[in-house]
């Protein structure tokens, strides 16, 4: 299976938070640097390419001088709003370097309920990639508040990434998270675990090997990126998880190198 990623066409990447933005709260921008380079690259080599991204709240609070999250929600829409314009400023400057351009889609995840919101998007989506822009997607933080409220709804954009990819027929879902792909358990607290490298099925007994919300990083990521994993298994499509501290990996990945967890079925 790693061998055909070589020839996956089109390309859902998704980056988290730890990837652009550093522990101390400023902005990683070799990492974005090095994202817009390799995603631009991989356009030139005329892949299709979506980007959905997180961070708005990050730049947001880098942005607005705050040391830390507020806690109510219209706070911290407030501060994605900020955020999210300053993101795709940087984005854009990144991107322009290599002349490449982006378009924001910014969406909510119930469109994939709706069948004309859902065609709508779908369209959007298509038209940048046939006009080879590259879509930055996020969730549209003003109106939804699932990616915010991590304490009732984990779930950062994991499951946005895998309905955007089931929305375009994606080859591949590549998502870059801070850790190296998904482990027998809480590698940060069992120096035993292993890491998978190709898993074909998510059950109750994986589901109950990612960390809970009970633990130091408590946003419950490992089991949305299950769930969001589940569902491009569903759609007979497949997803990497990887590190994404160098977004260079991406060229790796799609080499077929045995880098992160991949999920996808036996074929
Ligand atoms: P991101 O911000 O990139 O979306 P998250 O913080 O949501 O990432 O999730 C990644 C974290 O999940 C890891 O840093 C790790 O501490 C934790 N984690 C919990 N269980 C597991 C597991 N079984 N395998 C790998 N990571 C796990």
């Amino acid at each position: 299976m790693r061998q055909q990623l070589h020839k996956a066409q089109r390309i859902v990447v998704k980056v988290g938070t730890s990837t652009l933005i550093y522990p101390n709260g400023t902005i990683n921008l070799s990492a974005i640097d090095q994202l817009a380079f390799v995603l631009a690259d991989l356009n030139n080599q005329g892949k299709e390419i979506i980007l959905v991204s997180s961070g708005a709240i990050g730049v947001g609070l880098n942005k607005l001088q705050m040391a830390t999250r507020p806690p109510t929600i219209p706070e911290q829409q407030a501060v994605a709003a900020v955020g999210q314009t300053e993101l795709m400023n940087i984005y854009a400057q990144r991107f322009s370097t290599y002349s490449q351009q982006t378009g924001q889609v910014l969406m909510t995840r119930d469109v994939i309920d709706f069948p004309e919101s859902r065609q709508n998007v779908t369209n959007t989506l298509e038209q940048l990639l046939q006009m080879q822009v590259i879509p930055i997607v996020n969730e549209n933080d003003a109106v939804s508040v699932d990616e915010l409220d991590h304490l009732t709804k984990f779930g950062d954009n994991d499951q946005l990434s895998a309905i955007v990819a089931q929305l375009t027929k994606a080859d591949i879902l590549i998502m870059l998270s801070d850790i190296d792909g998904f482990y027998s358990a809480n590698p940060l607290t069992n120096p035993e675990a292993k890491l998978y490298s190709h898993i074909t099925a998510i059950d109750e007994n994986l589901m109950a090997q990612a960390g809970d919300k009970g633990s130091s990083f408590g946003t419950g990521g490992m089991r949305s990126k299950l769930k969001a994993a589940q569902r491009v298994l569903e759609n007979d499509s497949a997803m990497v998880l990887a590190n994404g501290k160098q977004p260079q990996i991406i060229f790796e990945i799609l080499a077929g190198k045995t880098i992160g967890t991949l999920f996808a079925g036996n074929q």
